[in-house]
């Protein structure tokens, strides 16, 4: 593919256009950016809290609000959100037009709710860009083959973003929103975290998927594929943020580039299944067969012919893995199985953490010195993870990165 030069994606993130007057400061920085790139196409999330929103209605109105019509509605969130921008920047003399990723063919997989992009038929976004539109395309949602409407799981817009800026061959997809870049903690949780100027897209992938809800981990993995750069930026500002490409300085220099935190997991446990070949390919089929994700897996014998297999799901997952579990405790595959909620999972992230010995010893000494009790433990090339209680997260948080990165961590109010 390549690469249109002056072609720039931008992802514009639900907090950075949570009111009217934050979707006229989003229009009037896109009409500014317009002035130094040739084609712009901007990707848009629902605003502010509306897809929690829409969540909590489906909620009122059913036990278990999944599926097509889940879907149908989630996706309207993100239909309001690009058509106002597009009045905002018209009205503001600029030429823009506003689609549904019906609209401009964006193309998934028919698994509701967590659709993955096939295809984008990208005529249409090019036919508007060539009559020297902006398009403004809604993030987070895909249409099937069958021309059902999809989503893309939670933080989807990125991937959207992502996907657009790949089949274009953008030379940038801009994530633009309500932090400075990529930092070494949540600045929620860390005050003084450190700001990257550059990761690279595996760092970036792994801070991602153990829990840097910055960007989601399946965007840098399609911009990796497509060597698309991706600039994760304040949508306030016009600040350099974070460049996330290949061969970044930076690779070479942290140990550690981020302390992550992940609270919406539950921990699995199969007491006394049978120790021997097959076993584990059986529980984590079925899993599969229900699109469950597995985070992390743990088998230790228990005794000389019986093992014991623990799981980390994410909390969305929990209902299926339970339904699961509990087959095999009826059909007495297992003594007994451990559903437990309580459980967050804190992570360090590094490429050099496997080549560089006491990295990980120092985040266990720390847990230890403020008396968190590490539940489960799994490790990488560029990862290390402890399961540990929900209620000690946020100390646990601000104490390790304190360690790597000698801030005095404090929370931030509100
Ligand atoms: P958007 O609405 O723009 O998609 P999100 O809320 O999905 O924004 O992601 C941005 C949030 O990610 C920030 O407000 C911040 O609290 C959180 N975050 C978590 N970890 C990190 C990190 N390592 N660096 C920067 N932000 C982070
Ligand atoms: N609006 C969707 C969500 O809240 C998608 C996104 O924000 O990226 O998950
Ligand atoms: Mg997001």
């Amino acid at each position: 593919m390549s690469r249109a030069d002056g072609l720039v994606v931008q992802k514009y993130g639900g907090t950075s256009i949570s009111n009217p007057d934050k979707v006229i400061a989003v229009a009037e920085r896109v009409k500014r950016r317009l002035a130094t790139v040739k084609r712009l196409v901007v990707v848009v999330s629902a605003m502010g809290d509306s897809t929690d929103e829409l969540v909590a209605l489906a909620q009122k109105v059913s036990r278990q609000p999944r599926g097509r019509e889940m879907d149908l509605l989630l996706a309207s969130g993100e239909q309001v959100a690009v058509s106002t921008l597009s009045l905002a920047l018209q009205d503001r003399g600029v030429d823009a037009i506003s689609l549904t990723a019906a609209q401009c063919g964006i193309r998934t997989d028919g698994v509701f709710n967590l659709a993955r992009i096939r295809s984008i038929d990208t005529r249409r976004i090019v036919g508007e860009l060539d009559a020297g539109r902006v398009v403004i395309i809604t993030g987070f949602q895909g249409i099937t083959e069958s021309d059902e409407i999809t989503t893309l799981g939670r933080g989807g817009s990125d991937v959207t973003g992502a996907a657009v800026a790949a089949a274009l061959g953008a030379s940038v997809c801009e994530i633009c929103t309500d932090v400075a870049g990529v930092l070494s903690a949540d600045p929620r949780l860390v005050v003084g975290a450190r700001k990257w100027s550059e990761i690279s897209y595996e760092e970036a992938i792994e801070l991602a998927s153990s829990g840097a809800k910055v960007l989601h981990p399946r965007a840098a993995e399609i911009c990796m594929s497509y060597e698309i750069p991706i600039h994760v930026r304040s949508s306030f500002t016009d600040e350099s943020g974070t460049w996330i490409r290949s061969g970044g300085s930076i690779m070479e220099q942290a140990e550690v580039v981020g302390v992550t935190s992940d609270k919406e997991i539950a921990k699995i446990t199969l007491l006394n299944v049978a120790d021997r070949p097959g076993t584990a390919a059986q529980l984590f089929e079925e899993l599969a067969e229900k699109q469950i994700g597995i985070r992390l897996i743990i088998q230790s014998a228990s005794s000389e012919s019986r093992a014991r297999i623990t799981f980390i799901v994410d909390e969305q997952f929990v209902d299926g893995a339970v339904e699961v579990v509990e087959k095999w405790k009826t059909s007495q595959l297992a003594s007994d199985v451990l559903v437990e909620r309580d459980v967050a999972k804190i992570s360090i992230i590094g490429s050099r953490l496997a080549s560089t010995p006491g990295l990980a010893a120092r985040m266990f000494k720390v847990l230890a010195r403020e008396g968190i009790n590490i539940d489960c433990i799994s490790s990488s090339e560029m990862k290390v993870a402890c399961v540990i209680a929900s209620r000690h997260l946020e100390r646990a948080v601000k104490t390790v990165h304190n360690e790597f990165f000698h801030t005095q961590a404090q929370p931030v109010a509100g």
